[in-house]
Formats: structure tokens, C-alpha cells, sequence
């Protein structure tokens, strides 16, 4: 057994595994990977703060020799995908084990080996929905980082009302030729795979019609286009994604043709849980991000300010209760529990909150927020950045809106809202 081996029995206590993970990394992690980036910066969700590494940089510290070493340990060790099943190269674990997980790596300031939507969202699709030869054949290059993933479902006409997709795709032979436009396709400059949602029969009732298919992602190649989307922040994080004649491998289709409404629900599903599970870095992102803001306050000398103590202490209540409502879903995760609509909650009451923390930095920064620092494109600095970052939150994996209409429906069983069949 070489030192990357990590032999951790089934049902060993969060407690244990702590000290099992703590062991592991101290003998496995490469000299020096804490030093190439601050990892700890790197949160997989837009709107941080300290959002000060951005996706060139990371994607560049990616391919550092040090970093590659670290890969090969953690696919070693199953601590890549850990949440799949064991067949498919996991550990099967759930929030508690990757809570810890997460926790580990954060505190020694290294990087988890995430394979991203491939790891969160299309694998485990595939997991449930796929045939043996798609699990086969798609499984593993997810594992091993060859295939990164985009989503492609948003288009212009529908967002919330999924769908409602229009990009239609056209069975040729052993083929699926799409052709239509997706938006909103984050990871687009990283990604070389996309898994689209697109229309292959329109005689079908609108949610019957739909297939999910997997499709090489090769903007100039193959019919594909990628157009970036600048943001108010300056970046290109997203981009339109326009198909032409794109084709696509027949037995790609994932859960059978005219079958992609029942997937989509499966990944979306799925990307809730996967926001669910990269909440212990979110809580420890606002906890970072609010001692800077405390530190900010007094370094403009507004610490002494009654409003501004009054906000900030609103603020460390808000964080102190992100907190805890996730140690509460982690709990009941592991009595057995499934979350259910607390989801909706949790992720209103970060985005909002966040939302409201951004207002709040740019009124202690003061004057200078008004500002853009000096330099080439249109730079942001951290603070500004939140503030406009933090409107995007209130929008992905499901808008403020839409989870209050969850939360209304579903939880106070108030009426139904009128709305066309089949929003999200
Ligand atoms: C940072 C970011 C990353 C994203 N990444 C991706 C990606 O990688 N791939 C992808 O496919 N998509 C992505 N999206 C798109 C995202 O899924 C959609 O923006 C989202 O589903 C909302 O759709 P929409 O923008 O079309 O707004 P719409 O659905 O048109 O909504 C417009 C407004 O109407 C409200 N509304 C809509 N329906 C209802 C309702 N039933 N009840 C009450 N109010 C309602 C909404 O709350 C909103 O305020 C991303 C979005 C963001 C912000």
C-alpha cells in the first residue's frame, strides 16, 4: 500500500475521519502547493469577496506540476467525486463526510481536486439515468479531469421556465443535430464537454419533447459558437452558446429520447445539493469576508460609528445563523433525513443576505467605492466586486422569487401561484 492509500472503513465517525484526513493530508500534500495560490480564495460560487483569484489564475495553478502531484494523491485516495458510489470510483459520501472533507483542506489551505458540474451534476445524472455503456464510457473521463462540463440549458426565452426550450435537436441516423442558442453557460472557457437540453419532438407536449444529450464542446468546431458575456464586474465568466447543425452521438441521449425533462429535474436536483455541499465553504467564505469588512470598518476609522457597529453586528448574527442552519442540515443528513425545503430557505437567506452585506461594504468603503481602480478593462476591487456579484446569487440554481414561491407552496401550503406548467 503506497502512502496516498486512504483506508477509511464505512461508518467511521465524522470525528475519526477528521483525524484520518488530517493524517493523510500532513503525509501527502506536495511542499509548497499552499504557496502557488490562495486556495482558500477559490470558492466555487460566484459573489465572494475574496474572489481575488480568478478563473485564468486558478485554471493556470491547475496546471502546476505541484498542483498535478496533489491530483494524482487525491484520485489515489478516492478523495475525487468522493460523493459518487464506490463502483463508480467514490466513497459514497454524504454532507457529514464531506463537510469534514472540506473543512480539512480548507484549514491546511489546499485545494479539493473538484471535478465541478461533471463531479456534481451530469455524473451522478448519468449515475441514475445513464446506461451501463454510457457509465462506461463518460464516468471515468469525469473522474480523471479529461472531460470538464458546462450546462447547457438557459436559453433566452427560457430561464425559470425551463421548459420552455427551443433549441431543437434533429435525429439523423446514429446522430442528434442540434441547433438553437443556450446563455448563461458558465465555465465556457474551461469546459470541453456540455450537456445541452434541447427539443426533439415538437408535437409532444412541451415537457415530453425534451432530450438531454452530451456533446463535446468545441466553440469553432462542429457548429458550435461561444460568444462571452462581459458582466458589470468586468469579467466573462459566462457566455451565449449558439449551435448550428452541432452534431452529436445518438447514444449520448441520456435517459432515452424524449425522456430529458425527467433527467433535468435529476440534475437540478442535484445542483441544489451540490450548492448544499459546498456550504461549508460558502459559511467559512462569509466568516472570512465579514472579519475583512470588520477590519475595513476600522481601518476608515467608521468602527466607531453606532450605525455602522449596529449593521456590522447585524451582519455576525446573519453569519453566526448561516451557520448554524447549515450544522442543522448536516445533522439531518446524517440522522437519515433528507433537507427538503430548507434548501429554499438556505439559499435565500445567503443570497439575500449577501446582497444586503455588499450595500453595506460599499457604504464603509465610503467615497473611494465609487471609484474603479486604475488599470486596462474595467477593474473592480474586491468590495465593488461583491456588491455587484452578489446581485448574480439572487439568480442561479433557482431566483429569490421562485424560491419564496417553494417556500410558500410547499412549506406555509399557501395557493398555487399561477403560472405556465413546468417553471423551475
Ligand atoms: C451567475 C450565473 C450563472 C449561471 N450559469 C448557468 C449555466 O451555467 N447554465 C445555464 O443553463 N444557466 C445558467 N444560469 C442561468 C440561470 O439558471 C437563469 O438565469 C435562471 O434560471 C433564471 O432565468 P432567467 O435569467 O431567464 O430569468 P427569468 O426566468 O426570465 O426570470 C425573470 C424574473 O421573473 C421572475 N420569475 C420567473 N418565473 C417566476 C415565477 N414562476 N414566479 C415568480 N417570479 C418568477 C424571476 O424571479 C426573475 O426575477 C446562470 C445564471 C447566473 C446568474
Amino acid at each position: 500500500m503506497s502512502t496516498a492509500d486512504l483506508q477509511i472503513p464505512p461508518g467511521t465517525p465524522p470525528a475519526q475521519l477528521r483525524e484520518l484526513l488530517r493524517g493523510w493530508i500532513a503525509a501527502n500534500a506536495p511542499q509548497g502547493l499552499s504557496d502557488i495560490l490562495d486556495w482558500r480564495a477559490r470558492v466555487d460560487l460566484p459573489g465572494s469577496v475574496m474572489r481575488a483569484v480568478s478563473e485564468e489564475q486558478h485554471a493556470q495553478a491547475q496546471r502546476h506540476p505541484l498542483f498535478r502531484e496533489w491530483e494524482e494523491r487525491c484520485l489515489q485516495a478516492r478523495l475525487v467525486c468522493p460523493a459518487w458510489p464506490e463502483e463508480y470510483g467514490g466513497r459514497g459520501w454524504e454532507a457529514p463526510e464531506m463537510t469534514v472533507l472540506d473543512e480539512e483542506f480548507f484549514r491546511a489551505g489546499l485545494p479539493r481536486v473538484d471535478r465541478v458540474q461533471g463531479e456534481s451534476m451530469v455524473g451522478p445524472s448519468i449515475i441514475l439515468h445513464g446506461t451501463d455503456d454510457q457509465k462506461r464510457r463518460l464516468l471515468p473521463s469525469i473522474l480523471s479531469g479529461e472531460h470538464r462540463y458546462c450546462q447547457g440549458f438557459s436559453e433566452p426565452g427560457a430561464g425559470s421556465d425551463l421548459a420552455s426550450a427551443r433549441t431543437r435537436g434533429v435525429i439523423e441516423g446514429d446522430e442528434v443535430v442540434i441547433t438553437g442558442q443556450k446563455v448563461w453557460t458558465s465555465r465556457f472557457a474551461t469546459a470541453n464537454m456540455i450537456f445541452v437540453l434541447c427539443r426533439t419532438n415538437t408535437d409532444a407536449p412541451k415537457h415530453r419533447g425534451l432530450s438531454y444529450v452530451i456533446v463535446p464542446f468545441t466553440p469553432g468546431e462542429n457548429g458550435i459558437d461561444a460568444r462571452p458575456i462581459r458582466q458589470m464586474t468586468g469579467a466573462e465568466e459566462f457566455a451565449e452558446v449558439f449551435f448550428d447543425g452541432t452534431r452529436a452521438r445518438l447514444d449520448n441521449v441520456i435517459g432515452g429520447l424524449g425522456e430529458g425533462w425527467r433527467v433535468v429535474q435529476s440534475t437540478l436536483a442535484f445542483e441544489r445539493a451540490a450548492a448544499g455541499r459546498a456550504t461549508t465553504m460558502l459559511v467559512q467564505s462569509r466568516e472570512r469576508e465579514l472579519a475583512a469588512l470588520v477590519e475595513l470598518a476600522r481601518a476608515r476609522g467608521r468602527d466607531r460609528d453606532p450605525v455602522v457597529r449596529q449593521q456590522l453586528a447585524w451582519a455576525h448574527t446573519q453569519v453566526r445563523l448561516l451557520r448554524a442552519s447549515w450544522e442543522r442540515t448536516v445533522s439531518e443528513v446524517a440522522a437519515g433525513r433528507e433537507p427538503g425545503p430548507q434548501l429554499s430557505t438556505w439559499k435565500l437567506f445567503w443570497s439575500e443576505y449577501h446582497l444586503k452585506l455588499g450595500a453595506l461594504a460599499l457604504d464603509i468603503a465610503g467615497t473611494d467605492a465609487l471609484l474603479r481602480p486604475e488599470g486596462p478593462g474595467h477593474p473592480v476591487d474586491p468590495w465593488q466586486d461583491a456588491f455587484l456579484v452578489a446581485h448574480s446569487g439572487t439568480v442561479y440554481a433557482g431566483t429569490s422569487e421562485v424560491q419564496r414561491n417553494i417556500l410558500g407552496e410547499g412549506v406555509l401550503r399557501l395557493p398555487r401561484e399561477p403560472r405556465q406548467a413546468g417553471a423551475r
